[in-house]
């Protein structure tokens, strides 16, 4: 089964560590639904599986789009896909924009989980990220989503900021396990190039957050939300037992995926493509019809280090049959000669001949996972 990403890019500000593509101007209109569900009608067809499974709204601030036109969406999706009665529907949210009003119509309209960009509960880290919530606001957004019947809730908080401590980390995590939410995406903070964030460390006036105490505070992440009947399922993302996000999982285990709107990425399992990370590029691409600029196909060996480098982040891992079963006889000695060491030295394991990394190792296994790429 296949998923649906639709790129919402409005935002009324901009949050100082962002690099996502957004706009402050808003279109957010007819008008630019109009072009996604034209993208749609042009590009479905590269997907092979006509099965939707999960669509997810993200941006951006894909809750600034009137709910009207992500209802037009939903339905359009039903002209070229059946779209499971199951399927997982998730939208983003800002907890400034929640109103049960707006909960009750996403709920109405078939919306079933939503990804709220909480971010921290510390109201100081709050204005540092440039965030326009406040932890009030962030509380009665996830109380909100609640009253209105969304029972599949997901919040994104961010560790290792500057000027944390491992006691303000506890005290952000403890508010945020004490919600009972269902999914927890939990970032490390990064420094993206052009960000007002990047631009203050080269200044002197924003310090990165020691390594050390990074790490500590990811610790502390898997020995509280374990704790609290979390499985760790990916580096970056916990759930309550059966909250697993789906569409995510879908990135993860190579399922096909079909992108839609400015900066959006798609895959079909041979190809990759994604659309520019500008409104008007997108849509005159999406007028003209002609979007092959964008676009690269998936060799053996680029097949092979992605599902490395993606399913060794979860805690389904790599399967060996799979491996010997997909790829050449030279790919696969490769691995099994290249696994051999960290298997010694514990930063590996292998269970039912599946390759994983245990929780413990996550948080330096980029510095690991490399040495075992194919280049
Ligand atoms: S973090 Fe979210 S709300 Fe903030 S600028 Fe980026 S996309 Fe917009």
């Amino acid at each position: 089964m296949a998923g649906i990403y639709v790129h919402i890019p409005f935002c009324k500000k901009k949050c100082s560590y962002c690099d996502f593509y957004s706009v402050g101007e808003a279109k957010m209109d007819n008008h630019f639904t109009d072009f996604v569900l034209k993208e749609l009608s042009l590009r479905n067809l590269l997907i092979a599986d006509r099965i939707v499974k999960t669509i997810y709204f993200g941006g951006g601030t894909p809750s600034l789009l009137p709910t009207g036109n992500i209802k037009r969406i939903i339905s359009g999706l039903s002209d070229y896909f059946v779209v499971n009665p199951n399927a997982e529907i998730t939208i983003e949210v800002n907890p400034d924009d929640v109103t049960l009003e707006l909960a009750e119509q996403y709920q109405a309209i078939g919306i079933n989980r939503v990804s709220i960009g909480v971010q921290s509960f510390n109201n100081d880290e709050l204005i540092f990220l440039g965030r326009r919530h406040d932890v009030s606001k962030a509380v009665e957004a996830i109380r909100t989503f609640t009253k209105a019947g969304i029972a599949n809730i997901s919040i994104d908080l961010i560790y290792g900021l500057p000027n944390s401590t491992l006691k303000s980390w506890e005290q952000s995590l403890s508010r945020a396990l004490g919600l009972d939410i269902q999914h927890i995406s939990c970032y490390h903070l990064t420094y993206e190039e052009g960000t007002p964030l990047t631009r203050g460390v080269a200044r002197g006036s924003v310090i990165p957050l020691d390594e050390e105490l990074s790490k500590a505070q990811f610790d502390l992440l898997r020995e509280m939300s374990a704790a609290s009947g979390y499985v760790h399922y990916e580096i970056s993302n916990l759930s309550k037992p059966g909250y697993i996000s789906q569409h995510n999982s879908g990135y993860w285990l190579g399922e096909e995926y079909l992108g839609l709107g400015p900066s959006a990425h798609s895959f079909n399992g041979s190809m990759r493509w994604w659309n520019p990370s500008s409104i008007s590029q997108w849509e005159k691409e999406v007028d003209s019809g002609n979007f092959t600029k964008n676009m690269e196909t998936i060799d053996e060996v680029t097949r092979f280090n992605e599902l490395l480098i993606t399913r060794l982040r979860t805690t389904w891992g790599v399967n060996l049959n799979e491996v010997a079963n997909t790829f050449s006889i030279e790919i696969y000695n490769h691995l099994r000669n290249k696994i051999i060491p960290f298997i010694e030295s514990g930063k590996m394991v292998m269970e039912n001949n599946t390759l994983k990394i245990p929780p413990n190792h996550y948080f330096v296994s980029d510095s690991f996972v490399c040495e075992l790429l194919m280049v």
